[in-house]
This record gives structure tokens, sequence and C-alpha cells, in this order.
């Protein structure tokens, strides 16, 4: 027979058949024996079947959820009552401290209270932090029918890391088992952190090397000038008035620094003394130009 004629049930197939529409008594117990192994698979067929209608009927359901909490409820649904009973009361804990820090940050809390109130607030919320961490997670729009997020987040979920659980149990529960990140960073910012030691200084004093002129500059600019370049070179740090007369005046590179600062000194005892007006005595000719004679 061609390959692709179909074939009729097998032999083996007609006899099940004939023999299981035959009435009991009439097998031998062999028969019988197989008969019944016959009907319980059939039974366990039918009951995965079940089994698997009923998992594609609440997968689709869940991805047909039009809101979050509709979604929540179907996941929290299949939780063991004990372990959800858990989570809800750190839940409810957790958004009780949540709106606390919140009134604190937003400045509702804590004016008319006695101080005590808001240092005993901070160190519950210090606590609560170590024990629980936070937790921080922004739920996109239909957030459950995305895999790959679901999937990141829950490789994050690893036994060491509470906040990585946390965001796990928020995205498939919507139970907050860590403080809310946000309210937890504010107001860590303004009641926890200890007050900030006086900052750094951002900016240093270089002196100009041919005039002595101080400048304040940031920090950085200092580096440039007092350690060696990439390649290995220093480089000499003229004042922005320097840079410019020496650019424009050959005969004042001629001058060494301390020729230049020779006839600043002179110049300014001149200005002390009576000849301040004599132009002999100053570093600088009617041009205003540094007197190279
Ligand atoms: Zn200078």
């Amino acid at each position: 027979m061609p390959p692709y004629v179909k074939k009729g049930p097998s032999e083996a197939v007609l006899r099940a058949h004939e023999l299981d529409a035959a009435p009991l008594e009439s097998l031998s117990p062999e028969e019988q024996r197989k008969r019944a192994d016959r009907e319980r698979k059939r039974t366990e067929r039918k009951a995965a079947k079940e089994v698997e209608a009923k998992k594609e009927a609440a997968e689709r359901a869940e991805k047909a959820c039009a809101t979050r909490e509709q979604w929540w409820e179907t996941q929290r649904a299949k939780l063991p009552p004990k372990e959800r009973m858990e989570m809800e009361t750190l839940h409810a804990q957790m958004m009780e401290y949540t709106s606390i820090m919140r009134e604190y940050n937003q400045g509702i809390a804590g004016t008319d209270e006695r101080p005590q109130d808001l240092e005993d607030t901070k160190n519950e919320v210090r606590e609560l932090h170590s024990k629980y961490s936070t937790t921080t997670i922004v739920l996109p729009q239909l957030f459950w029918r995305d895999k790959g997020l679901f999937d990141a987040i829950a490789a994050r979920a690893t036994p060491d890391n509470r906040y990585g659980q946390n965001c796990l149990a928020y995205f498939q529960y919507g139970y907050l088992q860590g403080l809310e990140g946000f309210a937890y960073q504010e107001f860590e910012q303004r009641f926890l952190r200890p007050k900030k030691a006086p900052a750094e200084p951002t900016t240093g004093v270089i002196v100009c090397e041919d005039c002595g002129y101080q400048s304040i500059v940031p920090l950085e600019v200092v580096g440039w000038y007092t350690k060696p370049r990439p390649n290995g070179k220093m480089y000499k740090y003229e004042c922005p008035l320097c840079k410019v007369t020496n650019a424009t005046m050959p005969e004042r590179k001629a001058l060494s620094t301390e020729e230049i600062h020779e006839k600043i000194v002179r110049h300014q005892e001149n200005k002390r003394g009576e000849e301040a007006n004599d132009e002999r005595f100053s570093p600088f000719d009617k041009y205003g130009r540094i007197r190279t004679d």
C-alpha cells in the first residue's frame, strides 16, 4: 500500500475495541486486566487534558486583566494562605511607614510634635530599613504581559538580595515587602544623614610665574601646572594679562621672571617715593609696555 493512503485502525486497536465492548465476565483474567488498564489510562488522559485546559483558561484570564489590581488578585490567589497573610501583614506595616516618611518629607508631620517623635520615627525607619531594605519599582502599563521584564526582575531576586526579592514581590503580588524606595531616599537625605562636613575646596590659588599675580582657579587647573601633563612635561602658568603681553611684546619674552619681578618691585617702591611719576623708574614706558632698556 502506498504510504499516503491512510491506514485503518491496526488489528490490535480493533481487537481492544471489541474487548471493551464485550461483557466483562466473558473475558479472561488477562483480558480483564488489560481492559482495566486501558480505562485507567483514558481517565488519566482526560484529567490531564482538563488540567491543561484550566491552566490555559487561567493564563488567558490573567493576560486579559485590565488593571494591575485585577492581575495581582489572580497572583495572590495562588499563594498559600499562611504566606499570603504574612506578606499582607508586612505590606501593611511598610505602607504605614511609607506614608509616615512622606508626611515628614512634605513637612506635614513633625511641626507640632515633640522632637522625640521624630527621633523615634528615625530609629524605627533605620531598623526597618536594615531588616527589610527598600523597593523601588516603576511598573509600566500592562506590565504582566512583559515576560522579559518579569525575567529581569526575577533574576535579581537572589536569596542574598533582599532588594531584588522585594522588587519581585511587588511586581508579582503588589505587596511592599520593604520601605518604598523614593520616600525612603528623601527621608534618609532629610533626616537620617549626619550633617555634612564643610565642603572640600574646589578652587585653589595659582601664581603667575612672570608677574607673581595670584589667581583663584579651579583645583583642576592648579593641577595642570603643578603636576606633569600626560606627556611628562611641566607647563609654565602665565596670568591672562602676561599671556597677552608675552604674545604681543617679543621684548618681554627676553626678560627673565626675576628681571620682571625686579621691575615690578622697583615700580611699587617708586610709587611710594617721590619719583613715583618719573617714567625713568617705571617698569613701563609711555605706551604701557614693560621697559626693556
Ligand atoms: Zn602675570
